[in-house]
């Protein structure tokens, strides 16, 4: 089990995806097995946006730069 970032939900790992820290910006771990701190989150843009609101990913990264979540938005919208 693991906590969303964004909506604090506990769910399987199944249910959401990895996201971590690449050069500064935030990317999808698509196979969860990429180095380092990861960040959990369901596959929904309100939880993305939650997180967003929250500053929860530079505080569950480790990472207190600007990081850039536009990969994972456009990951999550396909656009
Ligand atoms: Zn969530």
């Amino acid at each position: 089990m693991r906590t969303c970032v964004g909506c604090r939900q506990r769910a399987l790992i199944g249910e959401l995806f990895r996201v971590v820290v690449q050069d500064g910006r935030l990317v999808v771990d698509e196979r969860r097995r990429l180095p380092g701190r990861g960040a959990w989150l369901h596959p929904g843009p309100d939880c993305l946006a939650k997180a967003e609101r929250r500053r929860a990913f530079p505080r569950a990264l480790r990472d207190p730069g600007a990081l850039d979540a536009q990969a994972v938005r456009e990951y999550l919208t396909g656009t």
